[in-house]
């Protein structure tokens, strides 16, 4: 089913994002990653795309076909652009098509020294652009409550959002934030540049003190005082940190869906017992 439908259908949506394992090892563990992931019964799981090589992409092939044939969950595609050309993605779509993938989460991709980049997909509304006019998928994109890291401002990030827009996107998946306030703003934002799809917040449960020093450096995402204190006071706890942050999550989420924000997105880093936590501390909400 096509994202756009499942919001049409749904009150509250809920969805997962999961990434392929990068070596053949971790394959096995897969299986019992998606099937507690799937008994909790989201409506879409997206799968992360590694930036260049083919077996990567053969991965997120293969996770998305076993999300939706073994275990009847809608997955969704993340696809980048900015090291493919027309032909490389006309490939890429046909494969999904035939494998009967019906929504892609359209993206540039983050810029990497080691991999070369080709000339025809500068941002994600070209390819997003390139994908509405050859085939029949329904596109999301990306969407950054604190603004992109290269945005020179927010009255240029909203423009380009706009632009993903207005090129066909039909959902906006956002990158992860602390403070619900920075999203709402966001969301504000959207509204009065005549952005009207749904906006998704991505919610990233913290279980480690290096995850969110990674993740803030990656992203820029500001940290709340009362964040801020749980990391001091539990930084090098791990089961109290674990504890701390399943709550900080759930109070987000339990934040948003008061606020009538009608879906969540959640960064589940492939680990079921957070999700499990998770999904357990919002049951009676969602
Ligand atoms: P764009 O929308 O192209 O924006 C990138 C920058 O360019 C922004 O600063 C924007 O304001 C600016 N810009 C856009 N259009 C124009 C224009 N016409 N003129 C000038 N400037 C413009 N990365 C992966 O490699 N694999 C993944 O699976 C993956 N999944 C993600 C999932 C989510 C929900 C999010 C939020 C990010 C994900 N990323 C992933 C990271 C993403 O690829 C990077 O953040 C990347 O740097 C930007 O991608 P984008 O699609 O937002 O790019």
């Amino acid at each position: 089913m096509k994202l756009n439908q499942i919001h049409n259908q749904k009150k509250n949506v809920l969805s997962f994002e999961i990434f392929p394992p990068k070596k053949d090892s971790e394959l096995k563990n897969i299986d019992a990653t998606l099937e507690i992931l799937c008994e909790l019964n989201p409506d879409f799981i997206s799968v992360t795309f590694g930036a260049g090589g083919s077996s990567n992409h053969n991965r997120t092939i293969e996770l998305a076909k076993k999300i939706k044939y073994k275990y009847h969950v809608e997955p969704v595609v993340h696809l980048t652009c900015l090291s493919y050309d027309k032909k490389d993605i006309d490939e890429f779509s046909k494969i999904l098509a035939a494998e009967g993938i019906e929504n892609i989460l359209a993206l540039r991709g983050d810029r990497n020294p080691d991999i070369p980049e080709k000339d025809e997909f500068h941002h994600a509304s070209d390819l997003i652009t390139y994908l509405k006019n050859t085939n029949d998928f329904c596109i999301a994109a990306a969407c950054y409550p604190e603004c992109h890291p290269e945005s020179a401002n927010r009255i240029d990030e909203m423009r380009h959002l706009r632009k993903k827009v207005d090129a066909g996107a039909e959902l906006l998946l956002s990158q992860l934030f602390f403070d619900n306030s920075c999203f709402y703003r966001f969301e504000e934002d959207c509204r009065i540049a005549g952005i009207d799809v749904p906006i998704t917040p991505g919610i990233m449960p913290v279980i480690n003190a290096n995850q969110i020093r990674r993740m803030v450096t990656m992203c820029g995402a500001s940290l709340p005082k009362r964040f801020q204190k749980i990391i001091y006071k539990y930084g090098d706890k791990k089961e109290a940190l674990f504890d701390a942050g399943m709550s900080y999550a759930i109070s987000q989420i339990i934040d948003l869906l008061t606020n009538d924000v009608n879906s969540i997105h959640l960064y589940t880093m492939n680990n079921p017992i957070v999700a499990r936590r998770i999904c357990e501390g919002i049951k009676n909400i969602i």
